[in-house]
């Protein structure tokens, strides 16, 4: 990739159901080029991923029986940076808390539980603190929202609700139990995609020459 390019990363969003233009439109805003993920193919030439909300359920039955599950968690697991926002921070954790078994990417040190914060009818919105993002909170829309239970050693806490974590990230991974597309707050997005470029950065060593940033 150039350093151009690397400015302007090739982010894919998961697009088996859920938020996927307003995802897609928070990655436009801060830079970064976007296409729509719905076959193994589509995740060739991606530098980073957005698995949207929805039901974790529908993307484990949709994308498994295309292979498109398997292909996605090789990629992840190779080290393609990921944004999971609440049934996608459940797609990505290594395990469920109180649920049955169901068809995962995996790959992050947690444990999630589901409709943790209760169903429908107990979507709320809250402001949350997350440190990394700065002030203000960022305004916390939870829908059927997961948190989760337990994190391992290489994860870092990056939100807490109610006295669970909410949010997190490891070396490529980003998640959070909220919506921080359905909001004009494009911070955790930002962060996402620095870090995609920061790592699309680090393989090609051509920071200095990077014009027209953003
Ligand atoms: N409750 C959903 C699940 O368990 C997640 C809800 C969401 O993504 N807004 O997969």
């Amino acid at each position: 990739m150039s350093a151009a390019d690397a400015r302007r990363p090739r982010i894919g969003v998961l697009a088996v159901q859920g938020a996927v233009s307003e995802h897609e439109a928070a990655l436009a805003d801060v830079g970064a080029r976007t296409s729509r993920v719905r076959s193994a193919v589509d995740l060739e030439a991606l530098d980073g991923i957005v698995i949207p909300g929805g039901e974790s359920t529908t993307f484990g039955l949709v994308a498994g029986e295309s292979g498109l599950l398997d292909a996605l968690r090789a990629r992840v697991d190779r080290g393609l940076p990921v944004l999971g926002t609440c049934a996608g921070m459940i797609m990505l954790a290594s395990g469920i808390e109180g649920g049955g078994p169901q068809p995962l990417v995996g790959g992050m040190d947690i444990v999630v539980r589901r409709n943790a914060f209760g169903r429908q009818v107990h979507s709320f919105e809250a402001p949350v603190d997350v440190p990394a993002l700065g002030d203000p909170p960022v305004r916390g829309i939870f829908i059927r929202a997961p948190w989760i239970e337990r994190v391992g050693p290489g994860v870092e806490v990056l939100a807490e609700h109610g006295g669970h974590p909410v949010a997190a990230r490891d070396a490529t991974r980003i998640v959070a139990a909220f919506h921080p597309e359905l909001t004009d707050d494009r911070r955790l997005h930002r962060l996402f995609v620095e870090e995609v470029r920061e790592r699309s950065a680090g393989t090609e060593h051509e920071e200095d020459t990077v014009v027209g940033a953003q």
